[in-house]
């Protein structure tokens, strides 16, 4: 059995990219670049009051000074500013030549027909040409998120449609005879089944496409079907439940029969022991444990990791340092293990008593996952501790 860092490493080191394409820019929040952009111009592209105000020389400032024009935004000024003139001139606008300083109207006051400057603040005001970014200037690098910001930045650049990794398409299989989707009443033995919504929704929360293939009964023909399925449609295809060591559990068989290689298929970890990755070609697979938390934890630990990788991203996890609020105690210290916590607003990190991985609803009151690592029994209250956010 291998580590959670020796899977987590395996499962990286074996992760290709998708393919570029381009994209509408309003439809590009939270892809990943996949080409450096360049600036196609000076920005600013002129000298542009940052005020609404009078543009004027300095020299000027201790006189009263004739008003020649009105500069709007969005036109270019008509007039040079020479000694003793000012110019009207509103945000954004050009800075007519011969200014080198915009007044706000709020320090100004308007005597006898001039205007007079009744406050200095020391301040130009003036957004100087290229201060932000020279024409050809790589203004954001391949690999980078997108952002809302970055979205403008891309937008003041030019550069609509643009060029980034394709989503991955998901896809997601449940397997178990006792499953029933949520909208059906559970007669004897049987259960909802949770993993999938809850897969398909942490598939869209990655900015990935999630594909649900449906309930696979506890057969080996019953998984092979769905996995011809899933395999043509999807880049990646998920199972949960059925790849333990129970007398039902096919999964990991039917993958090794349909040629796909076995990375690993048990990690030392709780939860989440029988987890299974591999690969064949461009097409990846994972076999998660079937209770619904060992399902949830593993996709943020392992999977999302993996997906984000695929978009051609580097994996930046939201990560806060807090303190332990009481001691924690691992009954076993040979795995490393995920538990939830409350992260509070004072830095205080709360664990959660939970009954074991069946029990997701005590992840609904939990706002972020802490690693214990294989090895460490007791953290002390009080200690630092690494909280990834959820
Ligand atoms: P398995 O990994 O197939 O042995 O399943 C482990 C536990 O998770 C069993 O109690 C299953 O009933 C439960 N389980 C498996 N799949 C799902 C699912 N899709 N939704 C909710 N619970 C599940
Ligand atoms: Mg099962």
């Amino acid at each position: 059995m291998i580590s959670f860092d020796e899977a987590f490493r395996i499962v990286l080191e074996n992760t290709g990219q998708t393919a570029a394409e381009d994209i509408a820019l309003g439809d590009c929040l939270g892809r990943v670049l996949a080409a450096d952009v360049a600036s196609d111009m000076d920005m600013p592209p002129h000298d542009l009051s940052a005020m609404d105000g009078f543009a004027c020389r300095q020299a000027d400032l201790d006189a009263g000074l004739t008003e020649i024009e009105t500069i709007p935004a969005g036109y270019m000024p008509q007039k040079a500013v020479a000694g003793g003139r000012c110019s009207r001139i509103m945000t954004g606008a050009v800075v007519p030549k011969g200014a080198d300083i915009v007044v706000m109207f709020e320090h100004t006051e308007a005597r006898d027909g001039l205007v007079y400057v009744v406050k200095k603040s020391g301040r130009t005001n003036i957004r100087r040409k290229a201060e932000d970014a020279r024409a050809g200037d790589m203004v954001l690098a391949a690999g980078t998120v997108l952002r809302p910001v970055e979205i403008a930045v891309l937008a003041s650049v030019g550069c609509d449609p643009a060029t980034v990794y394709a989503m991955p398409r998901v896809g997601v299989v449940a397997t178990g005879d006792e499953l029933i989707e949520p909208r059906q009443k559970p007669t004897a033995a049987k259960i909802r089944n949770s993993n999938s919504y809850q897969l398909c929704a942490q598939i869209q929360r990655a900015g990935c496409i999630p594909k649900y293939f449906g309930i696979a009964k506890d057969t080996p023909e019953a998984i092979d079907v769905i996995l011809a399925a899933a395999i043509e449609q999807c880049d990646v295809v998920i199972f949960s439940g059925g790849v333990s060591v129970g007398d039902y559990d096919f999964v990991p068989q039917i993958l090794s029969d349909n040629g796909i290689d076995i990375k690993f298929a048990k990690v030392k970890i709780k939860p989440g022991r029988p987890t299974v990755f591999g690969t064949k070609g461009n097409k990846y697979f994972f076999g998660l444990p079937g209770n619904p938390v060992s399902t949830f934890v593993l996709f943020e630990v392992l999977v999302r990791p993996f997906l984000v990788k695929l978009m051609g991203a580097d994996y930046r996890p939201a990560r806060i340092r807090g303190r332990l609020a009481k001691d924690v105690i691992k009954r076993k210290a040979d795995r490393s293990e995920f538990r939830p916590v409350k992260l509070e607003a004072d830095g205080a990190v709360n664990f959660f008593a939970y009954h074991g991985s069946a029990h997701i609803h005590a992840y609904t009151h939990a706002n972020g996952i802490v690693q214990i690592p294989a090895g460490v029994g007791k953290l002390n209250a009080g200690s630092d501790v690494e909280v990834t956010l959820i």
